[in-house]
């Protein structure tokens, strides 16, 4: 069977993703859309687009029924689900059957069985997979769990059965503090999925998480497309992945992705999926879950293999054998792949919705952006808080954190807070570096995020002020760049709800500010600024401060005269004493801060006086112009 059509359950990255791969194998495609999507990147780029309900998840991209309608409706031959959604459930792989449409995803009794820890599980030890030590039984009771809880030794985890994405997970450090953390893990699990089983693991303190992508075929072949490292990770969330896994000796390695391969053929696997092992501080590793899908993560496996993980799912739902064997398959170089999320790193990581004012994210070679929204899109409360997916290849690690670290640098989104400045910061810590990092890092409070204004910072802004076009920095034989008439740089600056005055001077080829702290620049400084908003990064690190907005000044009405809202120079007087205006006339234009203000009548006037001329420096708060309204 040829698939000629697919219909992507899903939204955002993803389905853009799986877009770019059908249109190169000339299929067609149909993208499904809720309401708050209607205009999203998606819809846009699909052949076809098909509308499911509200932002209610229920009544749009959960909703089987309507998906298998759109299905029918635009006669697809196969529906491609994503990751998250309906990827790993397997009434919706059913339910396509019985339409005859082809679930380009794993066959539902894998689904069934991977989706239940404590199956899983059992079927793994089975098959002679290492699995961490644990519990992993039907009985439930709370003196059975204690019981196995001690005899596994603390620190124990609880997890729930039908987990996912670290809800319903407790860590229980003493014996005295497990019945309460069990009843919590349970209220969680039963909230989140409706099922109150757990499983208990020993708790591993410096744990990594290497996982392996494997790929299976309806013909039963099996091969792996090595691991990736996915320790960078904040409440179970992964944040920074890799592949390959750095520091992972040649005889681990090995012994790990034939682990993988032997726990895909354990369950006669057909399509993408990956093993996901913990590694523990002596190279000792466990299977922890195998997720039935497509991974947010597949970009660095497909950037050192060179596979389009998407093209071979396609292929392999067509009933087509794999498209390698497993000696053919190669890696080279090392890719890493970093999540841009829209939330505050200074505030607990709290999501940061609204609009989109702008998306710059640098593009470069080696590099790939996956990325569902962009300027003048909007983040919502509804989804996912993902902003793009940064990835990028290099021969080696050392490049690799390097060109990621510059891509970062060079890349700003304003309009909603962002961890873009947090993770340029990570991958410039030692511990990133050493391959250090372990699953519990992050939340453990190390690697803090604080950074300060300092003068370093408000001299690179200050270069930046001056050195654009129209600045009021000259080029002096005698004594190199200064400012112009040296006059001093006034700033007031806003920083974590403070307001910060500096004077900038030029003095001896570097900045004094307020007197002191000389500092000049460096190559690898950056300033990105939006309006009145602004973002220094410095070391690697990101300063965000804003300037105050004098766009909103300026537009203070007073309708007997045009006030100068800011100090800077006028550009431009077009009125003069006597001229009769009218209401919304531009009559003043003003620069400073690298902006142009336009200083318009409030209401019909009559002009009474003139006080200036083009090319006036004047201060803020000046009167330009007196008017009479008429
Ligand atoms: P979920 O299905 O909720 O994502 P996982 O079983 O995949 O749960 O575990 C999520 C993360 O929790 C892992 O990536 C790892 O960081 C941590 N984790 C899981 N099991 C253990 C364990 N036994 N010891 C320490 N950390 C663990």
């Amino acid at each position: 069977m040829s698939i000629g059509k697919i219909l992507i359950a899903n939204r955002g990255e993803i389905a853009v993703r799986i877009i770019a791969t059908c249109r190169q194998l000339n299929i067609k495609t149909v993208a499904v859309f809720a309401d708050p999507d209607r205009h999203a990147k998606h819809v846009q780029m699909a052949d076809e687009a098909c509308h499911l309900g509200s932002a209610n998840l229920a009544d749009s991209y959960l909703n089987i029924d309507k998906l298998i309608a759109a299905a029918k409706i635009h006669q697809v031959d196969a529906v491609h689900p994503g990751y998250g959604f309906l990827s790993e459930r397997a009434e919706f792989a059913e339910a396509l059957a019985k339409h005859n449409i082809i679930f380009i995803g794993a066959p539902a009794e894998a689904l069934r069985l991977m989706g239940s820890k404590s199956a899983a599980k059992q079927t793994m030890l089975q098959a002679d997979v290492p699995c961490v030590p644990g519990y992993q039984e039907a009985d439930q009771s709370t003196d059975t769990l204690r019981q196995a809880a001690a005899e596994i030794g603390y620190p124990v985890l609880i997890k729930a059965v039908a987990g996912g994405g670290g809800k319903g997970m407790k860590i229980v450090h003493q014996a005295s503090d497990f019945d309460d953390q069990l009843k919590s893990a349970q209220r969680e699990a039963k909230n989140a999925f409706g099922d109150d089983q757990v499983i208990l693991e020993k708790y591993i303190t410096q744990p990594k998480h290497i996982e392996v992508q494997v790929f299976a075929d309806q013909h039963g072949h099996v091969v792996h497309l090595f691991e990736r490292d996915c320790s960078t990770q904040r409440r179970y969330q992964k944040v920074i992945e890799e592949a390959p896994a750095a520091g992972l000796s040649d005889a681990t390695r090995t012994d790990m992705l034939n682990a993988a391969v032997k726990a895909t053929q354990a369950i006669d696997y057909v399509g993408a999926g990956t093993i996901e092992f913990i590694m523990d501080g002596d190279d000792s590793f466990y299977f922890m879950e195998m997720n039935t899908r497509l991974q947010v993560e597949h970009r660095v496996s497909e950037l050192i293999t060179g596979v389009d993980l998407v093209a071979w799912q396609i292929k392999v739902a067509q009933g087509e054998p794999l498209p390698k064997k497993q000696t053919e398959i190669h890696e080279s170089g090392h890719a890493i792949q970093v999540r841009l999320y829209a939330e505050d790193p200074t505030n607990n990581y709290l999501p940061s919705t609204g609009l989109l004012e702008r998306v710059q994210l640098a593009v470069a070679d080696h590099v790939l952006v996956d990325s569902g929204v962009g300027t003048a899109d909007s983040v919502t409360i509804h989804y996912d808080p993902m902003i793009a997916k940064l990835v990028v290849w290099a021969k080696n690690r050392k490049t690799c954190i390097k060109r990621m670290q510059q891509v970062l640098d060079e890349s700003a989104v304003f309009g909603v807070k962002t961890n873009i400045g947090f993770l340029s910061h990570l991958l410039s810590t030692k511990a990133f570096l050493k391959h250090q990092i372990y699953t519990n890092s992050l939340d453990q409070g190390e690697l803090a995020y604080l950074p300060s204004l300092s003068p370093e910072v408000v001299a690179i802004y200050a270069d930046h002020l001056l050195s654009t076009p129209g600045s009021a920095r000259v080029w002096d034989r005698a004594n190199g760049w200064r400012l112009q008439g040296n006059q001093p740089l006034q700033l007031q600056l806003f920083h974590q709800g403070t307001e910060h005055h500096f004077t900038v001077t030029w003095e001896d080829d570097a900045y004094l500010i307020n007197g002191q702290d000389h500092y000049l620049p460096g190559p690898q400084d950056r300033c990105h600024v939006h309006r009145h908003q602004v973002q220094v990064v410095h070391n690697h690190l990101r300063h965000e401060f804003s300037l105050p907005d004098y766009e909103a000044k300026a537009s203070v009405a007073d309708a007997n005269a045009i006030i100068a809202p800011m100090p800077g120079k006028i550009i431009e007087l077009k009125v003069k004493d006597g001229d009769q205006v009218r209401a919304g006339t531009t009559l003043v234009v003003m620069e400073a801060m690298k902006m142009e203000l336009e200083l318009k009548a409030e209401a019909d006037a009559t002009v009474k006086a003139v006080h200036h001329q083009a090319n006036d420096q004047v201060q803020a708060e000046t009167v330009l112009v007196d008017m009479e309204p008429v």
